[in-house]
């Protein structure tokens, strides 16, 4: 675990974050600057650059972060009337932070294709 990563500061706690769910091996908290009324991240604690990186090392925890990630749609609500789940990947994904993450989008209606 690096604490030069952002997401690696909350998983230990260095850094606040408000926790919607956790468990052993995830964490689902909400994001800084949501983009949505629902925008929560969910990681696996130990830290993988990104989503391809995580499931090809442990398949079976990618699968546990998309487990939590329908989880959270149920705590927030928005499992009924539908969310998205985004993994922004490398530079031309937007992805500003690399520790792999699940963004869950929901509570507006979704535009597609994303911008
Ligand atoms: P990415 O662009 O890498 O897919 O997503 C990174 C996300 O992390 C962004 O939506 C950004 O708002 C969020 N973020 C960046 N720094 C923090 C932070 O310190 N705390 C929280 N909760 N979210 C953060
Ligand atoms: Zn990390």
């Amino acid at each position: 675990m690096s604490t030069e990563c952002l997401f690696c500061r909350i998983v230990e706690g260095t850094l606040p974050a408000t926790v919607v769910h956790e468990t052993e091996t995830v964490l689902a908290f909400r994001d800084i600057d949501p983009k949505a009324p629902t925008h929560v991240l969910v990681i696996p604690k130990e830290h993988h650059a990104d989503a391809a990186a995580l499931a090809s090392a442990d398949p079976a925890l990618a699968g546990e972060v998309l487990a939590v990630a329908g989880e959270v749609a149920k705590l927030d609500a928005v499992d009924a009337s539908g969310y998205r789940l985004v993994f922004n990947t490398g530079a031309d994904g937007q992805q500003t932070v690399f520790h792999a993450h699940c963004h869950v989008l929901g509570g507006r209606g979704m535009t597609w294709p994303p911008g």
